[in-house]
């Protein structure tokens, strides 16, 4: 019989999205104001958040262009035009997002207990967080980012691309996500297991049956053997 694949969902599965987020663009901002101290104390992660929010409002783009861009307007504002500077500063930002972010307590005891288990592990993501650079990421057999797939989960390619990476049966494969369409219901549509990670514990919203629903990852290895008949 074929290994078990267990894919996961990253932001809000493995870690909590926006500590890590600001971190990291709060670590930008301390590099910027170290290359030019004329900015000290003008430039707040809540501008940046908002810049974003507004370029993503006007114009269409990879997650990295939308945030360039956005850099470059709020370094412009300041009188900051080096043509350089933006794309200085997104790599600024993307070198600190593995060292902001934290994992979930329960996240390494269950990834241990699963590749106890003979699971083969895989990472699928929407976002463009840098996955393989942590360690955690050398248990994981395959990383996909839709991005550069060209669709984005709840769509099949990601899944599917994820299955020729790994070579693995979708019937003995279960995605664990917090995403109810994203991961859910995009898993369950190419004939997957689904596991919801529901960590703030809110109730199930109408027209979704996930296969299972788990408060943490704290149990899932057995709770992949039960999905799997094994
Ligand atoms: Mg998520």
């Amino acid at each position: 019989m074929t290994a078990a694949v267990v894919s996961f969902d990253l932001d809000e599965t493995l870690w909590a999205f926006m500590p890590m987020m600001d971190g990291s663009l709060r670590a930008a901002i301390a590099a910027l104001e170290e290359r030019h101290p004329a900015v000290a104390g003008r430039i707040s992660v809540e501008r940046l958040h908002d810049e974003r929010q507004r370029v993503a409002e006007e114009r269409d783009g990879t997650y990295l262009e939308l945030r360039l861009e956005s850099f470059r307007r709020v370094l412009a504002a300041h009188d900051l035009h080096d043509p350089d500077l933006p794309a200085w500063m997104v790599d600024a930002w993307m070198a600190a997002r593995p060292e902001t972010v934290r994992l979930h307590d329960d996240v390494e005891p269950e990834l241990d207990a699963l590749v106890a288990s003979g699971r083969v592990l895989g990472a699928i993501t929407n976002g463009n967080f840098p996955f393989a650079e942590l360690a955690v990421a050398r248990r994981f057999a395959f990383i996909v980012h839709a991005e550069q797939i060209g669709e984005m989960k709840p769509a099949a390619a990601p899944f599917r691309h994820a299955v020729d990476l790994c070579g693995g049966d979708p019937a003995r494969w279960v995605h664990v996500g917090d995403g109810l369409d994203t991961d859910i219901a995009g898993a369950q549509a190419v004939g997957m297991k689904a596991v919801w990670i529901n960590r703030a514990g809110v109730p199930l919203p109408e027209g979704y049956s996930p296969d299972a629903e788990l408060p943490s990852l704290a149990g899932l290895d057995a709770l992949v053997s039960d999905l799997l008949g094994e």
